[in-house]
């Protein structure tokens, strides 16, 4: 029986057990599906080597779309700290979602859209909200079938919308967790609807390595694997990460435990480059087997990997030189994915004038307890990059160190939070205004240089209720900012949030000399100020990082590291 008979026979079924809504013009088998699990253990690369595989099969012409599920029940990743889950990652839209989203929009040199990334707590919510309105039609609610209903359903959704001939679903987590057991049991139930021949299974897992043996060990990957097939899940194709090349041994193990064919059984161990990945797995005949899998093998044939190629010798530096060291000043310092677009977006960069970049991590808070000295956490670098962020802690010291950099014509580059530490030091130091503050920080300060956005003064609660997503940039002609946006009028840049430069100080800021070149259409936001005689003095109320790609560096980024190698 195939896929679309199974579909078929469920709908003639409707009333019955199953749930298996079908959203308007749904074709079955048009668009097929690749899903990603991770076993053993979280952070080895899961998003990464889904991502590789979109670039892979996007390079054979394949029309790709990713999708993330996320197991955790807040309904974006808008409230989550930055510090404990990573950077939160604003689309276009306005959806606040997990950093792997911006691997996705990097690796695809595409803009994805909210219904790329779903969590628990969003699928929760429309069952609510469906049972409120009465859409269940007298059933009791249950986790099964409807939940994973509701999941089944937003996959097909994204399908129908996207026209994509392949949906790429990534499940959050690792198998085994409580948490997307749901999620597991919904994609299950998605195989066994569409067949066997519209659905790949892919699992990621990895191969301990102890030091204390110094060779490499299957169990754990054997075991977690395990749990996948006892949840009625077979999966066709194996990645095994490891520290070091999988040995032959371990691949014959895994093989033999888990049902899955040796030449389905991939290795891919710790690499320094990820952009290489695409083209490794590609050689080593990974997406080739997603397409048999799918029966495709016929169609979407490589150009000879000569893309793939090009995109690796594009995305690598071949100079020798020191590189820049680059400062970044914020209070979540201890883990690099608090800042990933922005470490993403240096290295684009990077590619583009061929130098490396190294980055010094500027804990603020200890600039502010007066534990160190700015001269000296300044020290060696060659330019500073004041992130976005929130809450009171570490911003004295933020302000004491965009107050070094205009001083001492060290380039400064201010995103967000780094805007406006810019305007309260310029005017606590140049327009004499010794307690300007934001009323984020001082809501009774004297001097609000820094206010809360008129819409947001109305607004409860902190749930994906700030000036969200890509907005329009007017940029003022004859500044720096036109020069290196190639003239451009408007561009479009990415926001997240609830203060603005108080209109009330635009005039004063321009007279002592501070150029606001980029502004809302119609409205007297500030989105963009310089300081015209700085080496090199840039802040934007957006964040420039987050449509900054590879082979297409961000300009403010970009203007930024050209001004550090001066
Ligand atoms: N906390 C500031 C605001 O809400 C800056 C936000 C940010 O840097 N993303 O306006």
């Amino acid at each position: 029986m195939s896929g679309k008979d199974v579909l078929k026979e469920i709908i003639a079924t409707s009333g019955g057990e199953f749930y298996t809504p079908l959203p308007h013009g749904y074709k079955p088998g048009k668009t097929k599906y690749v899903i990603i699990t991770g076993s053993v253990m979280s952070g080895i690369g899961k998003g990464t080597i889904s991502s590789s595989l979109c670039k892979g099969l996007q390079d054979r012409g394949l029309k790709v779309e990713p999708i993330k599920l996320e197991a955790y029940l807040n309904v974006d990743a808008g409230t989550l700290n930055p510090f404990r889950h990573g950077e939160v990652f604003v689309l276009d839209d306005g959806a606040e979602t997990d950093l792997d989203l911006g691997t996705y929009e990097r690796m695809l040199d595409k803009n994805l859209e909210e219904d790329n990334f779903v969590t628990s707590g969003r699928i929760y919510q429309t069952i609510i909200e469906k049972e409120r309105a009465g859409k269940y039609l007298g059933r009791d609610v249950q986790f099964i079938p409807h939940v994973t209903g509701e999941i089944k359903n937003v996959i097909r959704e994204l399908a129908v919308k996207s026209k994509a001939d392949i949906v790429v679903i990534e499940i959050g987590g690792t198998v085994g967790d409580y948490e997307n057991m749901f999620a597991l049991e919904a994609l299950r139930e998605l195989h066994y609807e569409e067949g066997h021949e519209n659905v790949c299974f892919i699992n990621i897992t990895y191969i301990l390595q102890p030091k204390s043996l110094g060779e490499q060990k299957s169990k754990a990957a054997q075991l977690g694997i395990k749990r996948l097939i006892e949840m009625g899940i077979q999966p066709d194709i194996i990645v095994c990460r490891s520290e070091s090349h999988l040995e032959e041994k371990i691949r014959e193990k895994i093989s033999l435990n888990t049902n899955v064919p040796l030449n389905r059984v991939f290795g891919v161990h710790d690499v320094s480059n990820i952009y290489s990945l695409p083209l490794s797995l590609r050689e080593s005949g990974f997406d080739e087997m997603v397409l048999e899998t799918l029966e495709w093998n016929k169609k979407f044939k490589t150009n000879g990997n000569k893309g793939l190629k090009e995109w690796v010798r594009k995305t690598s530096v071949s100079s020798k030189e020191k590189p820049l060291l680059i400062g970044i000043a914020g209070k979540y310092t201890g883990s690099s994915d608090t800042y990933i677009s922005i470490l993403k977006a240096l290295e684009h960069s990077s590619f583009a004038v061929n130098r490396k970049i190294d980055v010094k991590w500027i804990e603020t808070t200890e600039i502010e307890k007066g534990e160190q000295s700015v001269e000296k956490a300044l020290k060696g670098v060659d330019g500073i990059i004041v992130p976005g962020g929130f809450g009171v802690r570490g911003i004295e010291g933020k302000i004491a160190v965009a107050a070094y950099c205009r001083k001492n014509n060290v380039p400064y580059l201010g995103l967000c939070l780094g805007f406006q530490i810019a305007l309260i030091e310029i005017a606590r130091n140049e327009l004499g205004l010794r307690d300007a503050n934001s009323t984020e920080f001082e809501p009774k300060t004297k001097h609000p240089v820094v206010d809360i956005l008129p819409e947001q003064k109305k607004i409860e609660g902190l749930g994906g209720n700030m000036r969200l997503g890509g907005k329009d940039v007017e940029v003022k002609p004859g500044t720096i900012a036109a020069k290196i946006h190639g003239n451009a009028k408007k561009i479009r840049r990415r926001f997240r949030h609830r203060f603005e430069c108080n209109p009330e100080y635009i005039e004063q800021f321009e007279k002592a000399g501070v150029v606001f070149s980029g502004k809302a259409p119609g409205q007297p936001i500030m989105q963009i100020l310089e300081l015209p005689k700085h080496r090199f003095f840039m802040a934007s109320q957006f964040h420039p990082e987050f449509t900054s790609r590879p082979l297409k560096p961000n300009e403010m980024f970009l203007a930024f590291v050209k001004s550090c190698m001066r």
